[in-house]
């Protein structure tokens, strides 16, 4: 087991544990061997391992992107609010933040073209924020099941235009 710290921030440590049956282990057994018999293999395994795990974490910026997705959540919002939280917000957003509707609801909106969306809605379902490989942002649009009526369409998460929670209510816009 080693404990690695990926970053400059004091709490940022992770934990890494052996595996024994990491196949790089159990093929280099002897037929009367067991894993216990070998700490030398078992370290030597870990050690490559450890190495391919900072590589990925320098590398692909694992957790630079976790960190950065979880800044974006708190800035951008890709959902409809609650409108039980706060009716006039809610109002504001349904009223202005969401896309269209357009698609199979209404073939004839501006954005159509050639029976698509140009600005590519609705939107796919999504869990969590996540970031592609070119580093763009994939909202949060989770499903929550919750279906309004906008311009005579049913629209949810999938239909929304993301937005800043704090200068939408802040300003009464969007
Ligand atoms: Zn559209």
């Amino acid at each position: 087991m080693a404990i690695t710290r990926y970053n400059q921030h004091p709490d940022t440590f992770l934990t890494m544990t052996a595996n024994r049956n990491w196949p790089e282990i159990t093929s280099a057994l002897l037929p009367h061997q067991k894993t216990i018999d070998r700490p030398d293999l078992i370290a030597r395994v870990f050690e490559l391992k450890r190495k391919c795990l900072m590589k990925e974490i320098e590398t692909n910026k694992v957790f630079d992107k976790i960190r950065i997705c979880a800044q974006v959540d708190k800035l951008v919002c890709a959902e409809l609010p609650d409108p039980k939280n706060d009716p006039t917000f809610f109002e504001t957003v349904k009223c202005c933040m969401v896309h269209g509707p357009c698609g199979a609801r209404n073939p004839q909106a501006p954005c159509m073209e050639n029976g698509r969306c140009t600005k590519k809605y609705p939107r796919a379902f999504a869990e969590s924020t996540t970031m592609d490989q070119d580093g763009y942002q994939i909202y949060r649009r989770r499903n929550s099941g919750q279906v309004y009526t906008v311009r005579g369409q049913e629209v949810d998460n999938r239909d929304m235009v993301p937005y800043n929670a704090y200068l939408s209510k802040r300003f009464n816009c969007t």
